[in-house]
């Protein structure tokens, strides 16, 4: 069948079904499918700044940035730089090198949580050994999630997950054991009744409560007021930790992350995406009594080969300390107000009151009149809508996130240009 992305992108149309002999789906990751949406993903040939070019030389507005790290925009100078001066001097040492220690230190400095951290390759890792460490700590085996959280895929929290999970209708994988799964509680997010209902009824076998603070999987949306506290005081109260799943929000909603800006403390914190400036890492940390029962000192073991690896360290500290240095959080509240106006006019301009979410340089619009403060609100979203306006974007130069449950992400890389040209995609995309 020819369809539209065969006639327009003719080299990724070809890439694509080379892809698909080799590859599951064409993909290594599968939200790039553009399933929630339909059609085939373009391949990118380069990207800078806020723009990506694909293999047809076609040019894109990106708001997906990644999907989060590229908060500078795409090989921004400072980091590229940073990486080749790491590169003259070895890829990968496998033994201590003093940018891990540098690392290590900004992260304590920066993030509330953080008395001791220890670096991983990707945010699954991360969340993974968080779940690892409550459970050692603490001697208990239940974790409580909240419905529409992703934390990557880690066995113990695919369950009711949202994004790629969600836009499959597959909530729950397979080859997860039910042995396994039964140890995670699922509650609806921003409902603290069920929380404690939850801790009265097994609250002696609860290791752990793991949450995105700004749940920004399922779209996006944020926790209501006193949420995130009533989770601190009932984990405190029952001997649970409290984990904050901060890989998509971590440096980007603020310095500190959400933690930073709503004042609740967790006891450990799961790192990634903006925190390698595009290369694969993860972090996580938290309170040292609980980070010194990790391996070599603790009984709880976790490694890694590449973990610290120097040129993740090097891209990453050149991305925060540029964050830092151009106190990029005040440019990209700017950013985000003025594609929040942009937006809300196209709507205002298409005769539509669907719902749109923002925190700083995070966005979700939602095909839906609803307001969105947990996944069944999001799911009322109108999906084909949705679809009909990603693909009219994407036509037109502007690319969001294929799928109505991933957030999109605006980088300092963002011109008031772009921001023009994407309001009026945007306007005309609505009406598609
Ligand atoms: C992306 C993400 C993860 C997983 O990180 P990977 O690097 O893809 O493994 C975990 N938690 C949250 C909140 C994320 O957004």
């Amino acid at each position: 069948m020819m369809n539209t992305e065969t006639r327009v992108r003719p080299r990724s149309a070809e890439m694509f079904a080379e892809a698909l002999r080799y590859i599951p789906g064409g993909v290594n990751s599968p939200v790039r499918a553009f399933r929630g949406v339909g059609g085939e993903p373009f391949f990118v040939n380069r990207a800078l700044g806020a723009h990506i070019f694909d293999l047809d030389e076609r040019e894109y507005v990106d708001y997906v940035g990644t999907w989060g790290p590229a908060i500078l925009g795409h090989a921004p100078a400072v980091v590229v730089e940073a990486v080749r001066a790491a590169a003259g001097r070895g890829l990968s040492f496998g033994i201590p090198n003093p940018d891990e220690v540098e690392m290590a230190r900004l992260l304590c400095d920066w993030v509330p949580s953080l008395e001791k951290v220890r670096m991983v390759n990707s945010g699954t890792e991360a969340t993974m050994s968080c779940v690892r460490l409550a459970r050692g700590f603490t001697g208990r085996d239940r974790i409580i999630k909240f419905t529409g959280c992703y934390h990557g895929h880690v066995d113990s929290l695919l369950v009711k997950a949202g994004s790629g999970a969600l836009t499959h209708g597959r909530p729950d994988s397979a080859g997860v054991p039910a042995a396994l799964a039964e140890l995670t509680l699922t509650l609806p997010f921003n409902d603290p009744a069920a929380v404690r209902a939850a801790f009265e009824r097994e609250g002696g076998q609860i290791a752990a409560v793991i949450l995105e603070p700004v749940p920004a999987n399922a779209g996006l949306y944020l926790a209501r007021d006193g949420f995130l506290e009533t989770l601190r005081d009932l984990c405190t109260q029952r001997g649970a930790l409290l984990i904050f799943d901060e890989v998509m929000t971590g440096f980007r909603v603020a310095k500190g992350g959400v933690q930073e800006l709503c004042g609740v403390t967790p006891d450990l914190t799961a790192l990634g995406k903006v925190i390698g400036g595009g290369l694969p890492v993860g972090a996580f940390g938290g309170r040292e009594d609980i980070m010194d029962m990790l391996s070599p000192d603790g009984p709880v073991y976790q490694a890694g080969t590449l973990s610290g690896n120097p040129l993740a360290m090097a891209a990453g500290l050149a991305q925060l300390r540029e964050l830092e240095r151009t106190n990029a959080w005040e440019k990209l509240e700017t950013l985000g107000a003025a594609f929040e106006d942009g937006t809300r006019s196209a709507l205002r301009r298409a005769g539509l009151r669907y719902t749109f979410n923002r925190i700083g340089s995070m966005f979700c619009l939602f095909f839906t009149e609803n307001e969105v403060s947990d996944l069944a609100s999001a799911q009322t979203s109108n999906r084909e809508a949705f679809a009909r306006f990603f693909h009219h974007s994407l036509d037109n130069g502007v690319y969001f996130a294929p799928s109505q449950f991933e957030a999109g992400f605006i980088s300092t890389a963002h011109t008031a240009e772009d921001m023009a040209k994407t309001s009026e995609v945007v306007s005309k995309a609505l009406l598609a």
